[in-house]
């Protein structure tokens, strides 16, 4: 088989962590693999390195960000290759941009547009294992680029695709993907196997255990994605097709994402092209509106509200305001202490009443729903941030999520 294996940055965070990957990479290679290496930055390097860069200008140039946080992954590129080369194994470090990562679009957000590592199976054909930087590449220009928070989950899925690996074997801290967070739920318990489908609402709803663009990747391009414990070598979760033959549960998982914010703004006169009047300029300043509700007009008038992630709080009510004055609507108004609950299945298509069993769990906890979205897989609500880790606990007990 040939496989990509991805540590993440707990499974690479010390010399004892890079020395214990090391021999789990010489392992399947001494079971008959080719294998290519993704790494991530030790944990918690990445968060430091944009601290100094902040610690010296609020608003830093994000060329130079991105040269600086591109440099966690490049040690423990080189760190694991030269542990590897004790262990009496050929391996060779490359970064995103001699891996052959063409990324477009803007610095810290880049996305991967090709990759030509054709030079990298030459290396794996030989038994050599290359060693990749992951969450990095090179855009049109020669500069280098990152490709977002948790971004080399999407790195080990592009090189697998682009080295036709047989799977995407992504090692972290957990041994599979959870009925929902087990840092807040210890009861949660771990599946087999989820759909990506499913995986893709998970990771997009806050499950930040894979990047949703690592998911996306898979999907578009059926690469089987193994997410499994770099700390307790036993099988994972297998990221795959759905399974259309199994009896489906109500629902699979919880999610929730911390990381939102919301922003309303009232009295704005109701006319068609308000959406887009508010929603154009919001998109031009790249930021993403995720949950929308209009209120019924009343006297001609109307009330936008949406969320967007915490890190654009700030920005967004700027330009609101702008635009209440141009669009001559009464007051700008905002909270940045919501948070999103979330909870996913392929089984809501032939269960009903599961939204009403997840408000009526809500209520009995005394939680107030701000603001409801659902798809046909995954009801997601917005209430105050506080609330989060009691919503989980009891969506969780009340869909028996913890029985197999
Ligand atoms: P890495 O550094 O290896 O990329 P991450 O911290 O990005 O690891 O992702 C692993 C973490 O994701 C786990 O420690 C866990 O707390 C969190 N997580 C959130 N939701 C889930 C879930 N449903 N299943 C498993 N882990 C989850
Ligand atoms: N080191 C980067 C981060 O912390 C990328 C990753 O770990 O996936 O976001
Ligand atoms: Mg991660």
């Amino acid at each position: 088989m040939r496989i990509v294996q991805k540590f993440g940055g707990t499974s690479v965070g010390s010399i004892e962590r890079i020395q214990a990957t090391a021999k789990i990479i010489k392992g399947e290679l001494d079971n008959g693999n080719e294998i290519a290496v993704v790494v991530s930055a030790m944990s918690g390097e990445t968060n430091r390195l944009l601290h100094l860069a902040n610690s010296m200008n609020d608003n830093p140039p994000m060329r130079e960000v991105d040269a600086l946080v591109a440099t966690g992954e490049q040690v423990t590129a080189a760190l694991l290759a030269i542990e590897l080369h004790k262990l009496g194994v050929s391996a060779y470090s490359f970064s995103g941009a001699q891996a052959g990562f063409k990324t477009e679009g803007s610095h810290s957000k880049a996305r991967i547009k090709a990759v030509q590592s054709d030079h990298l199976i030459q290396h794996m054909e030989k038994g050599s294992v290359p060693v990749v930087t992951g969450f990095q590449g090179v855009d049109a220009n020669g500069n280098t680029t990152t490709l977002g928070r948790g971004g080399s989950d999407t790195s080990a899925v592009a090189l697998a695709i682009a080295v036709k690996a047989d799977s995407c074997d992504i090692y972290t801290d957990v041994d599979g993907v959870y009925t929902t967070d087990p840092r807040i739920e210890p009861k949660a318990r771990k599946m087999d196997s989820i759909s990506y489908e499913e995986m893709l609402e998970f990771a997009s709803l806050g499950a930040k255990v894979l990047q949703t663009r690592s998911v996306e990747l898979g999907m578009r391009y059926n690469m089987p994605i193994h997410l499994r414990s770099s700390f307790d070598l036993v099988q994972g979760t297998m990221v795959t097709r759905e399974d259309s033959n199994m009896e489906r549960a109500e629902i699979s998982g919880v999610a929730y994402n911390r990381d939102e914010a919301k922003v309303t703004i009232k009295g704005i006169p109701d006319q068609p092209g308000i959406a887009a009047a508010v929603f154009g300029p919001v998109a031009d300043a790249d930021i993403n509106v995720d949950v929308i509700v209009q209120n019924i007009s009343e006297d001609g008038q109307t009330d936008l509200t949406f969320t967007v992630p915490r890190s654009d709080y700030d920005a967004t009510m700027a330009l609101l305001q702008t635009l209440c004055d141009k669009m001559k609507a009464r007051e700008v108004m905002g909270d940045n202490t919501v948070a999103k609950v979330s909870i996913i299945g392929v089984g809501m298509r032939s269960h009903t009443g599961v939204a009403k069993k997840m408000f009526d769990v809500l209520a009995q906890e005394n939680i107030n729903i701000q603001m409801i979205t659902t798809s046909e897989i995954k009801v997601t609500v917005v209430l105050e941030e506080k609330y989060v880790e009691l919503a989980v606990r009891a969506l969780h007990e009340a869909f028996a999520l913890d029985q197999v």
